[in-house]
């Protein structure tokens, strides 16, 4: 197995921030996953690092599936089987090439399938679709036993699973079922979707999207009115609400102060506010 020493974090995280990793395993099989997790634990796992907020200290040791499993086997109609370490755009690009679709809004989500699943990835609440949607069952690896997990089990809601936050599970692949979708309306849909983010979001700068899953609007436009932050760190982005950006200079304490600074003013102002971001501190 590939171990790297005294790796940097932040060169894995879209925000481009992260301090360093003594030992990086990159497993990549299973025999070689269980092997590393048994010597690591499971404690921090990184997949493509687009939902997480790395602190600059050092870590023991970091588990990197990038390299892990990128199989993605058409079994019959529609079902798949499909490797955690693929990107989320192989996956559609390889299922639409086959007729099937369904995840074309995805398309913009920098993950890898594991991370996705572990996040239960998706569009806006207002839409509410998400990958879950067409998750069959789920490969696990739960202490050193590798099992499927029903999508029943896998309790998902919007952006939550059993995997979130739970060291007891490292997520190796899942089945799926896609629905029949016609290529050129696939190619549209995902061509509608890029158009979008390129309207709404903020791509010119490091991010890792949505920093809260619930929020209140207008105490957001208030502190990126404020600007709150640090004009060569993290501030929010002028471009799309609820992302912070890292102007070059970011670090993880400027991105934690901000990201406390305004679960204090929700609460002091009563209102719900729940992180969407992983935080590693
Ligand atoms: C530009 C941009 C746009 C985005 N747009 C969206 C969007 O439209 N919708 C959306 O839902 N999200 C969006 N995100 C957030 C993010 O991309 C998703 O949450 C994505 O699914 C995370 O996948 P990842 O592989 O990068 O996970 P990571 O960030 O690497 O990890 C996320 C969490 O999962 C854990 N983890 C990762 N892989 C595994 C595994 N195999 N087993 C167990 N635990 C694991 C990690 O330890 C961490 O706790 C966006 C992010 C960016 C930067």
């Amino acid at each position: 197995m590939k171990v790297l020493e005294n790796e940097q974090l932040s060169r894995y995280t879209t925000i481009k921030i992260g301090g360093t990793a003594k030992k990086m395993y990159i497993p990549e099989s299973e025999e070689e996953l269980i092997e590393a997790a048994v010597k690591v634990g499971r404690q921090y796992i990184i997949g493509g690092g687009s939902n997480l907020l790395i602190a600059d200290h050092e870590y023991e040791s970091v588990l990197n599936l990038r390299e892990f499993e990128k199989k993605i086997e058409h079994q019959s109609e529609g079902r798949y089987y499909v490797g955690a370490s693929v990107r989320l755009q192989n996956l559609i690009n390889t299922i639409n090439k086959d007729g099937y679709g369904g995840m074309e809004y995805l398309y913009s989500v920098p993950g890898l399938i594991g991370g996705a699943i572990v996040m239960n990835a998706g569009n806006g609440r207002e839409w509410n679709n998400c990958i879950s949607d067409y998750i069959i069952r789920v490969k696990v690896l739960h202490g050193n036993e590798i099992k499927w997990i029903d999508k029943a089990d896998c309790d998902f809601s919007h952006r939550n699973s059993i995997f979130k936050n739970n060291s007891e599970y490292i997520v190796l692949a899942a089945e799926f079922d896609f629905p029949k979708q016609d290529l050129e309306k696939s190619k549209n849909m995902i061509k509608e979707r890029l158009e979008l983010c390129k309207r709404l979001q903020d791509s010119s700068k490091p991010n890792f999207g949505s920093t809260f899953m619930i929020y209140d609007k207008t105490i957001i436009r208030f502190a990126k009115r404020l600007q709150l932050g640090n004009k060569k760190g993290v501030h929010f982005s002028r471009k799309t609400g609820n992302w912070l950006v890292n102007e070059g200079h970011g670090s993880y304490r400027q991105a934690i102060k901000l990201i406390k600074r305004i679960e204090k003013i929700h609460k002091l102002f009563g209102k719900k506010c729940d992180r969407e971001v992983i935080i590693w501190d």
